[in-house]
């Protein structure tokens, strides 16, 4: 049985998650930071239906927190198999509002948290000589986004470290793609007017907004074997949106 390890799988497209590889049969942790109801809701529907998945409370922004929760999930359930790196935050603001704050935010929300949990399953990588890294960017990082510079910014960062991790672990049979959902149903977007959703429906040429469970496969593709010739892409799950 294979063990995965995604960022973020309290809400959203990272529960999703949790709940396709589980129910594909591999063992599913998964870390959060306060979602803490959520994540052991998840944990108990999944047992119920004989599944197994492990919560970890941790900041993917903190590198001892990080570090911790691979420990965590190593004494359960031995060494990772591939890694999602799904948490992330969003914020909408004109450029010229952008804080200091708000600037490191989203980068170390959206990036940084990306740097330390690749770094943390490495050594199981390496040892297995093997592994895969899937990492959950978006459109906006492949087309730009107004209103959103420093989201887009930290997402284009995440694509180009796919690519560049693609190319360097690839010698040592791991290997990294990432997924760029375009406008999906969670609470990331609970901020926005129907208004604004709608339109955002309309400007997607399937003609509506995505799920998370359709992310969720596209995930699950591309840390499986399914997809084992398959390393540096970036795949859009968007319905077309921004041509992706
Ligand atoms: P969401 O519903 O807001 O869920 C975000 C998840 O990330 C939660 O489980 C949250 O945990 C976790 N998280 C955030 N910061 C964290 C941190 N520092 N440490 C640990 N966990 C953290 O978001 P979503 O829509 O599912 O988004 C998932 C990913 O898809 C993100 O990377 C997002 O940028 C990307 N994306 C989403 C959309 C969209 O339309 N929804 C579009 C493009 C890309 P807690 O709740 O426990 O804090």
């Amino acid at each position: 049985m294979k063990t995965v390890w995604i960022t973020g799988g309290s809400r959203g497209i990272g529960a999703a998650a949790v709940r396709e590889f589980a129910r594909a049969g591999w063992r599913a942790a998964f870390s959060y930071r306060s979602s803490e109801k959520a994540a052991r809701a998840l944990v108990q529907e999944l047992a119920a239906e004989g599944h197994t998945a492990l919560a970890v409370r941790a900041d993917m922004c903190v590198r001892a927190e990080v570090d911790a929760c691979v420990r965590e999930i190593h004494a359960a359930f031995g060494p990772v198999d591939a890694l999602v790196c799904n948490a992330g935050v969003a914020q909408q603001k004109l450029f010229q509002d952008i804080t200091d704050a708000d600037w490191d935010f989203i980068f170390d929300g959206n990036l940084k948290s990306a740097f330390y949990a690749v770094q943390a399953v490495l050594p199981d990588f390496f040892a297995a000589q093997k592994g895969s890294v899937v990492t959950v960017s978006s459109v906006w990082g492949v087309t730009g986004a107004s209103c959103e510079s420093h989201y887009a910014a930290a997402k284009s960062g995440l694509i180009g470290l796919t690519k560049s991790l693609a190319q360097e672990l690839g010698p040592s049979g791991v290997r990294v793609n990432c997924v760029a959902p375009g406008v999906i149903d969670t609470d990331m977007n609970r901020g926005h007017s129907a208004e604004t959703m709608r339109a955002l429906a309309e400007e997607t040429p399937l003609c509506r907004i995505g799920t998370p469970e359709e992310a969720a496969k596209a995930v699950f593709f591309l840390a499986s074997d399914a997809s084992a010739f398959i390393t540096g892409q970036v795949l859009g799950v968007a319905g077309g949106f921004g041509g992706c």
